[in-house]
């Protein structure tokens, strides 16, 4: 702490990413990245726009990005909205469209940038828990709320509500910004998207990092009626009117575009998760129904945190949270088919060992 730090900055705690170490190669089972590259197309996208362009600033607007997504989504290009990742574009959500006097609600164990956010912008929150199984009972949400936010499928549980409980969500609280951040969504739950034409105060937001290989490019979008996009385009441009370069634009629209290479990725991902299951009820693991790319799992014995120190020792990375309720569990990242069978391969030892 230093004396230059204002009062609001000395009490802030960040979010800390999921580890990235550089001493090692290790297999990455622990950010949710995808295993596979992007898209060759928005490869070449990019390196297209890596010329003399780039001494030009990059459309402030998005336009380009905001097409291609309105065309796959089926919506206006005034029904959406672009950032840097989809972290920035909930941030910018927090700061637009939450209210300060009562508090922002989402789930207790869910994506832990949420309250980040909410302290950032000095918003009150209010958790929910959820039922003992870690489903969402959509009715639990106060009555008296700020906003209301919960990843679908959840993070880091994977598992997902229907649209037919969303809906049912979304008649009973009118009177604030509902958001559904769909970050993993393509891996099998279904989209809020086509309910947006009919609720005003629905948000849906989806990022390019998983199913779009393109993490390190940093793209997200939101979808919503125009009149909340406005209000996110205000706090945008009252922030960095060019969250997005020239070959992020690019990049993201051509992956965008390539609806044959998403759902041949995608696809790949399930098969592979599916398997992953498969393997770890095998190993008398416990694991939560999943509908992203990667799994929430409890060791027959409980410590997960051994577990996660082991792994590491043999070149293996999962996230491990010590965190109330998820304490017994590691979320394992869905790898290609040859990385799970290291996984499979140094948890076989630990199973004998540890006479799981
Ligand atoms: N939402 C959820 C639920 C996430 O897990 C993540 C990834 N950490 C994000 C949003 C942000 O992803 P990005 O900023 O890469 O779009």
């Amino acid at each position: 702490m230093s004396q230059y730090w204002n009062a609001l900055v000395a009490k802030l705690e960040p979010y800390v990413p999921g580890e990235q170490p550089k001493d090692q190669r290790y297999i990455k089972l622990n950010t949710n990245e995808n295993p596979y590259s992007p898209s060759p197309k928005a490869l070449t996208a990019i390196q297209a726009e890596a010329g003399a362009a780039l001494r030009l600033y990059p459309d402030p607007e998005g336009v380009v990005l905001k097409e291609a997504i309105a065309a796959v989504h089926g919506v206006d290009t005034q029904q959406v909205f672009v950032g840097n990742g989809s972290d920035e574009v909930l941030a910018h959500i927090f700061h637009a469209l939450f209210q300060a006097d009562k508090p922002v609600a989402f789930p207790d164990i869910s994506y832990s940038f949420y309250p980040v956010y909410a302290h950032l912008y000095e918003l009150q929150t209010q958790t929910v828990a959820l039922r003992a199984d870690f489903s969402l009972n959509v009715a639990d949400f106060p009555v008296n709320n700020g906003g209301i936010i919960f990843p679908n499928p959840n993070a880091p549980t994977g598992c997902a509500i229907g649209l037919d409980a969303l809906e049912q969500l979304l008649q009973q609280y009118t009177n604030s910004v509902v958001v559904v951040d769909e970050a993993y969504v393509d891996f099998g739950a279904d989209t809020a998207i086509p309910l947006i034409q009919r609720y005003p105060n629905l948000l849906v937001v989806q990022t390019l990092s998983k199913a779009y290989s393109l993490a390190g490019l940093r793209v997200g979008f939101a979808i919503g009626q125009a009149h909340l996009m406005s209000a996110l385009e205000r706090v945008k441009n009252s922030f960095n009117s060019f969250p997005l370069g020239r070959m992020a634009l690019a990049g993201a629209a051509a992956a965008i575009r390539d609806r044959a290479y998403w759902e041949q990725t995608r696809q790949q991902v399930m098969a592979t998760r599916q398997q992953t299951v498969m393997v770890l009820e095998q190993l008398g693991f416990t694991v939560l129904p999943s509908m992203a790319n990667f799994v929430l799992a409890r060791p027959p014995d409980g410590n997960a945190e051994g577990l996660y120190q082991a792994l590491k020792q043999s070149g293996i990375l999962v996230r491990y949270f010590n965190k109330p309720r998820i304490q017994d569990y590691v979320r394992i990242t869905i790898g290609t088919d040859e990385e799970m069978a290291a996984l499979f391969a140094a948890l076989q030892p630990l199973a004998e060992v540890e006479a799981w």
